[in-house]
């Protein structure tokens, strides 16, 4: 069987040469190591967590079909004053329709249907119109794609069908609603794993808790970097040389420039923006329906349906203290709820409705002129080696729809440092699946595909160290469910053989799998 089976011991790789490293274990660093490996080159990724469990885990999920991007910052005008804004809007759209299309197309057990609906209100920065021809637009860039299914209505027509459009704020102000239909993430830890378990298929070395604590640039332009297990303090680092260095670290990024290059590190890359979503359960009648608009910042907010949830968010605050520790406040709950509640009155939500929450750091790329990040165009690619650290380069602000886009432009930019004359394998999206007929009893009857012989087989081959690992990114689980005592129990004793846990061991899991929820998701 297949997998990344269990974790390569740290000193097996002690000395090791490889032609490309890839710190950082989120959706871009997993997507351009499977791609790399599919290439010929010999790939070793580092991520000293779990794989997927920062950014990419903790996002709107949303894979925009690109509507938003040809909305101008202010007025339509800037377009012709500012060409090169209509290139960047016009780009972006065009990024995203890609997406969707080869989604669609590659994975679409991944996605899950959006359609959303957007009031516009007398007075409001882009009036209707703006927004048709924004969509004829996009139409247009669509040609021949799957369907965007524009349209926009009166507000009394829209309500008839859309239930949620009914608890909109202030009616008497409302001039239409348009609606269109986006994608939504079902899962994406799952796409970070199908592209190792790609990855590893192609020869690709992986290693999660595995965190890179100094590099050194080499005499011949290649890389020194110190490697050093965070699951086994007293076991010794490893060093390994590389040809090419993939800082992929999203939030971090400054963090491990200035590592690479600590008399003069390059120019900061990276503003941490935090961003907090609540999932609250609303009557069955909303189900399955989404809504957008501005909250009174004028910062974009949503309200999308999550399977039996809604999920709301999500804030914007510039993020400055320890990424590793960035989690949901009562702060940010309260501000969200505020927010919904101005948008959609009649819901009329209340802390005790909030079943679950999350926050994570959008690693935006730098700008000095703007306080949060300058947000477009998104996937920007820095060549380090322009600010004095040779065959480096990073990625910021590379979203989670984007990914294959941008991995397969990173294996351009390789192929310019590093030409291989190797054969290279086509790259396949597949979803990988679990093991079915397992013989065994679900943990939930509610997911009967989530058995205990699939978490077996996860521990066996999906190199999980940690309960949490299993049961927020192995498997969906934990986002779906608050989990029953004995279930999670069930669980920790399934894989506990695999992984070698004793009893002590798996009372450790239990507990740190009940702090983890409370932490990161205000479950108590
Ligand atoms: C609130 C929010 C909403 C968003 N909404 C959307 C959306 O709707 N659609 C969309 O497409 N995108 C969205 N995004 C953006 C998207 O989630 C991120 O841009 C993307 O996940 C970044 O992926 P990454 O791989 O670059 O970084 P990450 O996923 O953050 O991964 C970087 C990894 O590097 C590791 N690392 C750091 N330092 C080291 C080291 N020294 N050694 C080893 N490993 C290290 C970290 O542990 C981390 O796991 C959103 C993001 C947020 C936070």
């Amino acid at each position: 069987m297949s997998g990344l089976g269990s974790r390569v011991p740290l000193e097996e790789l002690d000395h090791r040469d490889v032609d490309v490293l890839i710190i950082g274990g989120g959706i871009n660093g997993c997507s351009t190591a499977q791609h790399l490996a599919a290439e010929g080159y010999n790939v070793l990724l580092v991520e000293k967590n779990d794989f997927a469990s920062a950014a990419s885990s903790r996002s709107s999920r949303i894979l925009h079909c690109g509507l938003r991007y040809l909305a101008p910052e202010r007025s339509p005008l800037e377009f012709l004053t500012r060409p090169s804004r209509l290139r960047t809007a016009l780009n972006m759209a065009v990024r995203s329709l890609n997406a969707r299309r080869e989604f669609l197309t590659n994975t679409p057990e991944r996605l899950r249907a959006l359609d959303m609906a957007i009031p516009v209100y007398k007075g409001d920065a882009y009036p209707g119109w703006q927004v048709d021809i924004g969509a004829a637009l996009l139409g247009i860039l669509n040609f021949g794609g799957p369907s965007i299914r524009y349209r926009r209505r009166n507000p009394r027509v829209a309500a008839a069908e859309h239930p949620l459009v009914g608890c909109l704020r202030d009616p008497a102000s409302m001039v239409s609603v348009f609606s269109f239909r986006d994608y939504q993430f079902v899962w994406p830890e799952r796409l970070c794993l199908d592209a190792l378990l790609e990855a590893n298929k192609h020869g690709a070395l992986v290693r999660n808790y595995t965190e890179v604590t100094r590099l050194d640039q080499q005499p011949d332009g290649g890389w020194q970097a110190a490697l050093k297990d965070r699951l086994n303090a007293s076991s010794s680092i490893a060093n390994i040389r590389a040809r090419i260095l993939l800082n992929l670290t999203g939030a971090w990024i400054d963090e491990v420039n200035q590592m690479a290059a600590p008399a003069s590190p390059p120019g900061r890359k990276i503003v941490a923006v935090k961003g907090t979503h609540i999932a609250v359960c609303l009557p069955e009648k909303y189900r399955g329906f989404g809504i957008a608009g501005l909250n009174r910042e004028n910062e974009h907010m949503f309200c999308l349906p999550w399977g039996d949830l809604h999920y709301i968010g999500p804030t914007e605050t510039v993020f400055e203290g320890d990424i590793e520790d960035v989690h949901p406040t009562e702060d940010d709950v309260t501000f969200l709820l505020d927010e919904i509640n101005y948008m959609l009155p009649a819901l009329k939500l209340k802390r005790s409705d909030v079943e679950l929450s999350w926050a994570g750091a959008r690693p935006i790329t730098f700008d000095p002129n703007r306080a949060k990040g300058k947000r477009a165009p998104s996937g920007v690619f820095h060549d380090l080696g322009r600010e004095g650290m040779e065959n480096a380069m990073t990625l910021t602000w590379g979203w989670v729809m984007h990914h294959r886009a941008a991995a397969r432009d990173m294996v351009q930019r390789v192929q310019r440092l590093l030409p291989l004359e190797g054969k290279s394998t086509d790259v396949s999206y597949e979803a990988s699946a679990f093991p079915k007929n397992t013989n065994t009893l679900p943990l939930v009857p509610d997911h009967p595909e989530v058995t205990t012989g699939v978490l077996r087989h996860i521990a066996q081959h999906e190199a999980p160290a940690h309960l949490v690992d299993i049961l927020f990114r192995r498997t969906n689980l934990g986002w779906q469910v608050k989990l029953p005592p004995d279930a999670i129990r069930c669980a920790a004793e399934a894989v506990a053989d695999v992984l070698n846990w004793d009893e002590d061991r798996v009372k450790m899991e239990i507990d740190d799998y009940k702090s983890y929820v409370r932490k990161q998701h205000l479950v108590s």
